[in-house]
């Protein structure tokens, strides 16, 4: 566990470590609920179907992030929230 990081536009994120390898992130945003929403993301190559870690420091992953319940999309590159209106899987 560490402390979550801000990745700007509300958006923080947790990193989750087992033995000093990264497993999966948390991340919140502000929602429509109104409530600070937290997403579970799984993370490769622990979970195949998870998403590729492009750098651990700053955090880069890859593809974009969705919220399902209020549409926001979003890439995190060089440890920042990018807003994105597509979807790419790289
Ligand atoms: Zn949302």
């Amino acid at each position: 566990m560490s402390d979550p990081i801000d990745l700007g536009f509300g958006v923080r994120v947790e990193l989750h470590r087992l033995h000093g390898a990264l497993r999966s992130i948390t991340y919140w945003h502000p929602c429509v609920t109104g409530s600070d929403r937290a997403s579970w993301v799984p993370l490769r190559p622990h979970n195949p179907h998870g998403w590729d870690v492009l750098t651990e420091t700053p955090l880069t992953l890859s593809p974009a992030l969705v919220c399902r319940a209020c549409g926001l999309r979003g890439v995190v590159r060089n440890g920042a929230w990018q807003p994105s209106t597509e979807i790419k899987k790289t």
